[in-house]
């Protein structure tokens, strides 16, 4: 995938030094590269769903029909909230290296501070905080960057891609006046 300033501008830290707020790093070879401050937060926004989806009362999980792609329109039936919380611990567990991912378990999923993670991991606090940084960025790019359903945007992972506004009106509007040469075309959108 390409990162484009228009994703990244809403994400970025506006008081960054490395970005200046922009979210967008230029490489060496031209190539753009985000922020880190744009995958903090990328990975920030994914933690809280996660915390939300397995904080919520499990009787208010629902179960949803997801569309699938083709001409069929076949769905298959999922609760999304379990889809959600399991994707997001596979793929750290996938993505991180076994200090990594210990780390990620006792200070983001246990919820262990700086301070018993650093003695339960006999590490220094710049280490711990160094590593929760390096977690952090590599989680937030692959929860964007992961094919096909990727975890952030987190509305995308939960209702799919916002649909353009004029695409979803164009094959049901019909002219209530005939157009003409002159004057202005007003349109309404059938009820059927
Ligand atoms: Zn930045």
């Amino acid at each position: 995938m390409e990162w484009t300033r228009s994703e990244t501008l809403a994400l970025a830290a506006p008081a960054c030094n490395i970005c200046l707020g922009l979210g967008l790093r230029i490489g060496r070879s031209e190539a753009t590269h985000p922020c880190n401050c744009v995958l903090r937060a990328i990975f920030r926004a994914c933690f809280d769903r996660f915390r939300d989806c397995v904080s919520r009362e499990k009787y208010m999980s629902r179960v949803t029909l997801d569309p699938l792609p083709g001409k069929e329109r076949r769905g298959t039936w999922g609760r999304k909230d379990e889809e959600y919380s399991a994707d997001f611990c596979l793929v750290s567990k996938r993505t991180l290296t076994e200090l990594e991912h210990r780390i990620f378990r006792y200070h983001f999923l246990m919820g262990a501070d700086w301070k018993l993670c650093c003695h339960r991991l006999q590490m220094d606090r710049g280490n711990f905080f160094h590593a929760v940084y390096r977690i952090e960025q590599k989680l937030g790019r692959v929860f964007r960057e992961l094919e096909p359903y990727a975890l952030f945007p987190v509305n995308e992972y939960f209702h799919g891609p916002a649909k353009g506004v004029s695409s979803c009106l164009e094959e049901h509007v019909v002219p209530i006046r005939r157009p003409c040469g002159h004057g202005i075309h007003v349109f309404t959108q059938r009820t059927a």
